[in-house]
């Protein structure tokens, strides 16, 4: 299938080339000329234009930094969706607010376009190994068309509902991981305080009640696994102004279901404090230094 692919960062970049590997002709399309040179060298086309990228795709796929960005491709000066064909299937992985997604879906739908919203789990390593899970919203037919695409690029593929459900699902899922990262951190940081091996203790709690995601895959602690970001100065991975802007979406969601989220709350105030404090770039588990004591 010929795919035009929009962002090629951090997430984006591994999923183009997980579908060139299973033989698709992708089309990128970046803002940044220095990822789109990656992506060509993974194999992608390079477009001038986005309009260029989406000629004669069977499939558009997106996976922009946020609502505004989206927005500005399908409906703004870029204005992409009336260049896309109408048998072409779009499909908006980026993580953004439920209403754009549904705004977007509908005048895509006006224009006798069909588009899915297609967030998606397991950050860059999952993206790199072709493992990410697609959490969707959109009729269920356009979501079993979607499905041999997003295989070439994830494990798993699940229909949270209609359009805009995805992004509910993903953000109930984003607000947990922020809560759970800084609930390991604190845990690590008491256990070093003591004296304890921060290592020694991860090995202890993932074997015991206290294990999760963040300490079992993604461990916030320098050295104590290979290939996370902690390993590599909190390079890479999902930046802290990126889950300051998944949890403002999991705040603007709880406010307008009158849904109660107190740590979801206190979780939003620590990551905008720790992007404050330079973090802003680095991953997302690095509020591991957060607690950690000054020398
Ligand atoms: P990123 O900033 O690395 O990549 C986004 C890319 O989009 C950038 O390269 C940017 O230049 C490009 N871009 C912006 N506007 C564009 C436009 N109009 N046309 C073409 N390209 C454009 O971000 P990322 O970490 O890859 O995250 C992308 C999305 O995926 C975000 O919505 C994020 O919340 C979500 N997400 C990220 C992770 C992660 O671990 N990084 C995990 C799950 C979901």
């Amino acid at each position: 299938m010929k795919i035009g692919f929009f962002g090629v960062g951090h997430m984006g970049g591994p999923m183009a080339a997980n579908l060139v590997k299973a033989g698709h002709e992708v089309i990128a399309f970046d803002l940044v000329p220095e990822l789109l040179n990656a992506a060509v060298e993974q194999g992608a086309k390079a477009a001038d234009s986005a309009a260029q990228a989406v000629q004669g795709a069977d499939v558009v796929i997106s996976m922009l930094p946020s609502a505004g960005a989206v927005r500005g491709l399908y409906l703004g000066e870029a204005g992409v969706l009336k260049h896309i064909d109408a048998s072409a299937l779009i499909i908006d992985c980026s993580t953004i607010d439920a209403d754009t997604a549904r705004e977007v879906a509908a005048i895509a739908k006006e224009q006798g376009r069909v588009m899915i919203d297609a967030p998606v789990s397991g950050g860059v390593g999952g993206a790199k190994a072709g493992t990410l899970t697609f959490i969707c919203g959109g009729q269920e037919e356009a979501i079993d068309r979607a499905r041999p695409v997003l295989e070439c690029m994830g494990a798993q593929v699940f229909r949270a509902g209609d359009n805009g459900a995805g992004q509910l699902a993903k953000i109930c899922n984003n607000m947990l991981l922020a809560i759970h990262m800084i609930g390991t951190a604190e845990a690590l940081q008491m256990g070093a305080d003591h004296g304890l091996d921060p290592a020694v203790l991860s090995e202890i709690m993932k074997a015991s009640s206290g294990d999760n995601w963040s300490l079992d895959k993604y461990n916030p602690w320098p050295g104590v696994m290979e290939n996370v970001p902690a390993s590599n100065e909190y390079e890479g991975g999902f930046a802290v102004k990126l889950m300051n802007k998944d949890l403002g979406l999991a705040l603007q969601a709880a406010l307008s279901s009158q849904s109660a989220t107190p740590m979801g709350n206190l979780a939003k105030s620590l990551y905008a404090a720790h992007g404050n404090h330079g973090y802003a770039e680095k991953d997302f588990s690095s509020i591991q230094r957060f607690f950690r004591h000054k020398e």
